[in-house]
């Protein structure tokens, strides 16, 4: 079983397209989209929802449901000028990247699944950088398998800048170990073709051999043949910008083996963040998706070789998804405003593990505690 089999697809008619996040992107269009997919759940279908306990709590958790034990054992292999996890809540927690996992950490994330034991899960590979840390990577990668050999786990993805799978051997043997684990796909952050306008963005680490276009193009290549690579762009002011660049990105992508590209904006932020530099770039360098998709469409080089097939509605995303060519492209926008409402909502849309033994409905480590931590220990 897939989150395919979960999530509902529908022939987009005029009256939902007006109900859907994307229903401004969607009037614009010249070319209609044909299906809708309802990831977010409705909340009055029960059928889309599970009752669960956690920490001795009944919860109402949606389906389906993302986990990620977010990673955090070192700081970064890149510092992205846009990096979400830079971002700084007005609250004042320590935000989840500040976090770095104790001895316990390990015996928390396997409370944590034994208590979500049941509920059908995707797992979703994210925070810092996955990949930089091998040891930490695949101690979590084991249990993750352990628990998904007693209770249902739907998808796997990782979300990765490449920074271990670059790295030679340890680079072959993490590939092979996630082709075990039964990776579904990863998503590969690259957001530019040029790798020194690319390394102005992503600001690698000195050393790390990923942000040199030959390690890269070497590992791409290496990874397409084992495992399914979705390259992800977000598009931004000096980096892909115009039609002339998505066309060179998906040409380049198309070159390196990879055959699904996202193209992503930035997440719109709301007044909860500080205006930090990283809020101010963002504020600065965004590209809309509604305005880069209309240019894209009205380019004859674009528009006569792409056919959408569906549109998605997130529970604070959308997304566009296309045929170009012998490729899938996906033009994809996210609201945080939308994500912080849902996730205030009472129902879990989210589960996060966070370093400090934390089990959240939120990103933020103190915040939707599902679980705290003294009680994973405990
Ligand atoms: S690779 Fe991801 S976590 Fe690392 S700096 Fe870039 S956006 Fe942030």
């Amino acid at each position: 079983m897939s989150e395919r089999n979960v999530i509902p697809i529908q022939p987009l008619t005029d009256a939902i397209s007006a109900s859907l996040f994307a229903a401004p992107v969607l009037a614009g269009l010249r070319k209609s989209v044909p299906a809708v997919a309802f990831r977010a759940p409705d909340p009055a279908d029960e059928e889309r929802w599970r009752r669960h306990a956690i920490g001795g709590r009944t919860y109402r958790v949606a389906q389906p449901v993302t986990f990620t034990p977010y990673a955090s054992a070192q700081p970064c292999s890149a510092r992205c000028r846009f990096c979400s996890e830079t971002l700084i809540e007005a609250g004042g927690a320590r935000p989840s990247s500040a976090l770095r996992p104790g001895p316990g950490y390990f015996a928390a994330l396997e409370s944590a699944l034994e208590q979500l034991r049941g509920l059908p899960l995707s797992y979703s590979l994210s925070g810092l950088e996955t990949t930089d840390d091998a040891g930490w990577m695949g101690a979590m990668l084991d249990i993750l398998a352990q628990h998904a050999a007693v209770s249902p786990v739907l998808n796997r993805v990782l979300y990765t800048n490449g920074a271990g799978l670059a790295v030679a051997q340890q680079g072959e043997a993490l590939t092979e170990r996630l082709v075990d684990f039964g990776l579904d796909w990863l998503e590969l952050s690259r957001h530019h073709f040029d790798a020194a306008t690319n390394q102005s963005i992503m600001r690698f680490r000195p050393g790390v051999q990923v942000q040199h276009q030959p390690a890269f193009s070497a590992m791409v290549q290496r990874l397409a043949g084992r495992l399914n690579v979705k390259m992800v762009c977000i598009v931004q002011e000096g980096g892909v910008a115009q039609t002339a660049d998505v066309l060179r990105y998906l040409e380049w992508a198309h070159a390196l083996g990879v055959r699904s590209v996202i193209f992503r904006e930035f997440s719109k932020l709301d007044d909860s963040y500080k205006d930090n530099v990283t809020a101010r770039y963002i504020g600065n360098a965004r590209v809309s998706m509604d305005s880069l998709l209309a240019q894209c469409l009205a380019t004859t080089e674009f528009a006569d070789s792409f056919a959408f097939e569906q549109v998605t509605e997130g529970y604070y995303f959308w997304n566009l998804v296309g045929r170009f060519r012998d490729m899938n492209v996906t033009f994809e926008a996210s609201d945080y405003s939308q994500m912080h409402r849902q996730h205030n909502s009472g129902d879990v849309y989210k589960l996060v593990f966070h370093a400090n033994g934390n089990l959240c409905a939120d990103w933020n480590p103190e915040r939707h505690v599902l679980l705290a931590a003294e009680r994973a220990n405990g």
